[in-house]
Order: C-alpha cells, then structure tokens, then sequence
C-alpha cells in the first residue's frame, strides 16, 4: 500500500478559492503523517492570486509549523509555449519550490504541436522544481517525448489528485503518465492540490491508479520525506532542511 510522506502542491487562503490556512494545512498533515508540505499558492496572473507581497514575506515563516516541513513556494503560471512563467526575478528569489502550470485562464490553449514544445521549454527552465497537473484535456501534448525531457532535466512530473477528481480526461491522461514515467524512470510526485486542510496529503484515487499499474514506490518522489529532501538538497544546497 503506497503511503504519502509529503504533499508537493497545496494552497492557502492566500489564493481566495481556498479555505484554509497554513497551519491549519500543517496540523492536519501532522495528524495524518505528512511530514513536509510544500505551500504554492497561484502566482500573480492567476485572477485569484495574493499580491506579490504575499511571497516577498514568506521569510518570516518558520521552517517548520506544528513539526511539519514547510517548503515556501508558488503554483506559476506557464503563460506561453517558451518556457516562460509569470514570476519576477525578485520574487522567485524568495520562493523554495515552484510548481509550474497550464491554466487556461493565464495561457491560451493551442496545438498538440505548440503544447509539447511547451513542456520540452518548461522542462530546460531551471528555476521549475516540478510540472503542475501534466494531464489537462485541452493542453494535450506527446507526452513521451516530454517525459523523456523532464527526466533529463531532474523535474518531478506532478499526479494530482484534484484534476483526476475535477478535470474531465484528466483520469485517463494520469494513468497514461504514469505508466510513462514508469517505463522510463521518472520522478513522480502524488499530490493534492488541497483547497482545503483535510485534502492535505489526501489522494486516494491516485495512489490507487498507481497500484493498479504496479507503480515502482521508489519512483514515487513524495512516499519517502528522507528520499525527498535529499533530493531536494542536492538540488538546492543553501535550504535548510
Ligand atoms: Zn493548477
Ligand atoms: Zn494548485
């Protein structure tokens, strides 16, 4: 049975079609066995996003709330097919972790063609830690081609639970991720994508896909906090985790 350590994606009330706060977050993922959580809430372009102040402050926030891990980060928005996300160079210098994402609202959905070269430009863009919800119907793209790339340049590919609860197709294009990522050893992170502090670590449809395909735990980035923040450190030496 495949367990969860920590939760790459969640939101605050920060972002306002959210509910709860970060230590709400944190004390329901301590209760629960999270052990670190990364809080991403929506960059700027998003209409629900928190003013620019929001990450400039995230400094005073300590490292661990109620004995769980906080990773200070952002949900970017991907906002063209270049590999571009709409977070300034001073306010990525205070971020920890960024997820980076398509949304319809902030970037203009387009061809299978312009899609993938999308992601193989995110892939190479290095302040990108790992790929928000890679399975959204209207941003298809050759999903092999693109996983091949994000393993070659060390980004987790994001399995989200929310967008296989609420997005139409996206059950289907997970399950195809997966078994991608499986075929050629890629990193995959399950998240929640919480709204809310009792979706924190919470993804019972994901992780039961994963089983379903027998799913290699050890690929799994988020079933083992030491194995994660390993990563993470080696990745970024001057965090103190
Ligand atoms: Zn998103
Ligand atoms: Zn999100």
């Amino acid at each position: 049975m495949i367990k969860l350590e920590a939760d790459l994606h969640t939101h605050t009330i920060a972002s306002t079609h959210a509910y709860s706060t970060i230590t709400e977050n944190c004390n329901f993922a301590r209760e629960h066995g999270i052990k670190a959580i990364a809080m991403t809430d929506h960059a700027m372009l998003m209409p629900d996003a928190p003013h620019c102040w929001h990450y400039h402050n995230l400094k005073i926030l300590p490292r661990t709330i109620n004995g769980v891990v906080v990773l200070k980060g952002a949900e970017a928005n991907i906002v063209d097919y270049e590999g571009n996300i709409d977070i300034d160079e001073e306010t990525l210098s205070y971020l920890e972790w960024v997820v980076a994402s398509y949304h319809k609202y902030t970037c203009t959905p387009s061809t299978v063609d312009e899609h993938t070269k999308g992601y193989l430009k995110i892939a190479e863009n290095p302040v990108v830690d790992i790929i928000g919800h890679p399975t959204t119907a209207m941003f298809e793209y050759d999903m092999e081609k693109c996983v091949k790339k994000f393993k070659e340049y060390n980004k987790i590919v994001e399995i989200n639970e929310s967008s296989i609860l609420y997005k139409k197709g996206s059950r289907n294009n997970a399950l195809e991720l997966m078994k991608l990522c499986k075929k050629h050893g890629v990193y995959i992170s399950i998240d929640s994508d919480a709204h809310f502090h009792e979706l924190v670590g919470q993804a019972p449809q994901a992780i039961e896909m994963a089983e379903s395909i027998g799913f290699p735990q050890e690929l799994i980035i988020n079933s083992d906090w030491d194995k994660l923040r390993d990563f993470i450190v080696a990745k970024k030496p001057d965090l103190d985790l």
